[in-house]
């Protein structure tokens, strides 16, 4: 018999999904190799999402039409259930992508290490593969810590590792 044919099939699984994994992998894994599992899993996931994002979607869109690509962005991800996203993409080489209903951030109680690493990987995967070169993305804020909305950073990799350092320094600002 053959082997069935992989593709960009997407299939629908309980938001929950990610508080299980989260656990599972509490029980068998440091917090630093979850995390970065996840997001790895969700990186690779996030490159096979593009095929079907870019469906219905032309070049020039993805090129010169920054608005509607965005409305496309926000559209892919509130009718998959993943929730509301706002986009913030004012500022020169950094773009934030807010929420305040995430799906990845349901969480029983707060946990001030808690971030959405599935969807810190899956956002960067998507965005690099529709970019056709590397998108860094950082959750800066997260509600599964408490925060009021979950907040992705995005750009490139040098401008994302230097917010990163920037949010190390208020978060401990005699930190060196
Ligand atoms: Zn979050």
């Amino acid at each position: 018999m053959e082997p069935p044919v992989m593709t960009s099939r997407e299939i629908t699984v309980p938001a929950w999904t990610f508080g299980a994994l989260r656990d599972e992998l509490a029980n068998i894994s440091d917090k630093h190799s979850s995390t970065t599992l996840l997001q790895k899993v969700g990186y690779r996931s996030g490159i096979s999402a593009s095929t079907v994002f870019k469906e219905g979607l032309n070049s020039a869109v993805l090129e010169t039409m920054q608005s509607t690509f965005w409305t496309h962005l926000c559209g892919f991800f509130s009718c998959r259930g993943w929730g509301t996203l706002v986009v913030d993409s004012d500022h020169p080489g950094l773009g934030f992508l807010t929420s305040d209903d995430w799906a990845e951030a349901m969480t029983a109680e707060v946990d001030r290490n808690a971030n959405c690493c599935f969807s810190t990987g899956f956002i960067s995967g998507l965005l690099s593969e529709i970019a056709g070169s590397p998108v860094a993305v950082l959750e800066a804020k997260c509600r599964a810590r408490g925060d009021r909305a979950c907040e992705f950073a995005f750009g490139s990799e040098q401008v994302v590792r230097n917010l990163y350092g920037q949010l190390l320094m208020d978060a401990d600002p005699t930190a060196t």
